[in-house]
């Protein structure tokens, strides 16, 4: 009933109340159409033809004929008779059948369609809302996070000012507020003050109005996107606790996994002394060699602690293949990196990446192969307006004499990562045909495109959202823990009490849980990196653990307890 009035009470308010005025006119000019060809038909029927007719009876003919029923009861016998009739019902059915209906939609029910969709937004979270994430701007690394949010049952809310958008998030069942995202109203409405996390994922100029809105109302912790690094202190400055700049990142993450040169230029991430890398197999004394007969740990004192290949990590026995294709993760200390540096006796100008794509994320991997420096040359067809240090070579990389004529033949690693996924799969596939054993990295920038790029002959692909994605959420789980690319990371945990005094085997983690324990780490003392089996775990010790995000969280159940 209630719902019934609030719709009626709709149509007594603002432009809907105009347009029922103007119904109501029309309305009455029908009424008067039709009297007028009810007078004109008893008179034409009495001076033509002789026979009377009441008014009702017009009437009665008037609206048959015009609504086109025209029971055929009462008809004309002559001429002019059959013309009138013949424009009575024209009239009808263009003012009755054609002008009235039309007039109908569009001064009623597609506004009021449009006001119960915009009505179908809610504009305010509940009271008793807390402990959610609010996330500001949606592109794939937010749909990527969501959906990790979603598995772990965290509550969030999407705002967005443009309300297109955000009828369409809230048809995906997603929770979203409509609003400008620097206005008190609206923070009050997302209850900002009781979130976890504020996500601020628009441009930079946007990011730091929303960490200062942010911060006139409450200290909520703030996790900020940046396109330029430079923009990390002024962010900070307005109030930002975490400062993600990703195109960095995932630059750096590319040019890692491009170049054999270097050990030291291949660490992903530290814990305290202890270094986690990543390094390619192909051009390395290891490639074709078994884990065992390799003796990477005999002559450097690292650990391989995984592999990849093809997307596809293991944990390693002695008895694994280490292939060209494979890339290896490695812990150990900057002593033991620099070892493995010198024994691969690569120098680093004895590289040569070719970087196809000169954008934001092109120019981060050009800057980070710089430093090593590792020698690259980059393509694109067009020039970067942010970079005016690098000269990239000009042309559509999807040209084969382009490529060939820059030289690609030289080239030992290549990165592929344009911003169209359909063009890195192609330069994927030309490329790896031109070059069997060139080591590949390729950038996607949608999920489903990840395994498309391996199938096309990627070494390793590194994903925008997932790379994205699983930074937000160690940042929002305050995790210690190093994340290598979706689906594996290396965490920190103290030891649980229900495997105090038990030796690594009797422990049974690997079996029980899937994750590796990667080092122990002592009060004080040296890190243990890759402890033999049969070492004793002892009271106070940490575990550095290696697993997917699911082995992290049966550890915590299952072991922990938690
Ligand atoms: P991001 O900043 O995320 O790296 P951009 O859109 O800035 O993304 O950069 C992508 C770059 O890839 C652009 O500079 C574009 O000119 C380049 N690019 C796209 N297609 C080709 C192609 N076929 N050949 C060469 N360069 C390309
Ligand atoms: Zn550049």
């Amino acid at each position: 009933m209630k719902t019934i009035a609030a719709e009626l009470a709709y149509f007594l308010r603002g432009r809907a109340r105009q347009n029922l005025k103007v119904l109501m006119l029309y309305c009455a000019f029908l009424v008067a159409m039709v009297l007028v060809y009810a007078v004109l038909f008893r008179s034409l029927m009495w001076n033509l033809e002789g026979r009377e007719f009441s008014l009702i009876a017009g009437i009665y003919w008037a609206i048959t004929v015009m609504t086109t029923l025209g029971f055929g009861d009462i008809t004309f016998h002559s001429d002019l008779g059959y013309i009138f009739a013949a424009v009575v019902t024209v009239s009808g059915v263009i003012f009755l059948l054609i002008i009235l209906p039309f007039g109908l939609i569009s001064l009623f029910l597609a506004p009021w369609i449009e006001h119960r969709l915009r009505n179908r937004l809610v504009t305010e979270l509940p009271r008793e809302t807390t402990g959610h994430v609010v996330i500001f701007g949606v592109d794939a690394v937010i749909r990527a996070f969501i959906s990790k949010l979603q598995a772990r049952g965290i509550p969030f809310v999407l705002v967005t000012s443009d309300h297109d958008e955000a009828l369409r998030l809230a048809d995906e069942g997603l929770r979203v507020i409509c609003g400008s995202p620097t206005t008190a109203s609206v923070l009050s409405a997302i209850r900002v003050s009781a979130a976890r996390y504020v996500v601020a994922n628009l441009s930079d100029p946007e990011n730091a109005a929303i960490c200062l809105a942010v911060r006139s109302q409450c200290q909520t912790p703030i996790a900020v996107f940046v396109d330029e690094p430079e923009h990390s202190g002024m962010m900070h400055q307005a109030g930002a606790n975490k400062i993600i700049a990703l195109h960095k990142i995932l630059g750096r993450y590319l040019a890692i996994r491009s170049t054999t040169c270097g050990a030291l230029a291949h660490v992903l991430d530290s814990f305290g002394d202890l270094l986690i890398a990543e390094i390619p197999v192909h051009g390395t004394p290891f490639s074709g060699k078994t884990l065992e007969n390799a003796a990477i740990r005999q002559r450097t004192g690292l650990a391989v602690i995984g592999i990849w290949e093809r997307g596809c990590f293991t944990v390693p026995t002695r008895d694994t293949q280490l292939n060209d294709k494979a890339l290896l993760v490695l812990a150990g200390s900057r002593v033991q990196l620099e070892n493995l540096e010198q024994l691969i006796g690569e120098h680093a100008e004895d590289d040569l990446v070719f970087i196809l794509g000169h954008g934001r994320i092109g120019c981060a991997a050009a800057r980070f192969l710089e430093r090593k420096p590792v020698p690259f040359i980059l393509v694109d067809r067009a020039e970067n307006p942010l970079c005016s240090e690098h000269i990239p070579i000009y042309g559509d990389a999807t040209i084969r004499h382009v490529l060939e004529d820059a030289g690609i033949d030289q080239a030992r690693g290549l990165i592929v990562t344009t911003n169209d996924d359909s063009t890195n799969i192609f330069l994927t596939l030309a490329s790896r045909q031109l070059l069997p054993h060139i080591r590949l990295v390729a950038r996607a920038n949608c999920e489903e495109t990840v395994e498309q790029l391996y199938r096309a002959g990627a070494d390793f692909v590194v994903s925008n959202a997932s790379v994205g994605a699983g930074i937000l959420l160690n940042i929002l789980e305050a995790k210690a823990s190093a994340f290598l690319t979706e689906g594996v990371s290396v965490f920190r945990r103290p030891l649980p009490e229900s495997l105090v005094g038990q030796t690594i085997v009797d422990s049974r983690l690997r079996p029980r849980t899937g994750c590796s324990i990667v080092a122990l780490e002592p009060i004080d003392g040296d890190i243990l990196v890759s402890p033999p089996p049969d070492s004793r775990l002892e009271n106070g010790i940490t575990l550095i653990l290696i697993g997917t995000p699911a082995q992290e969280e049966l550890f915590d159940t299952a072991i922990s307890g938690h």
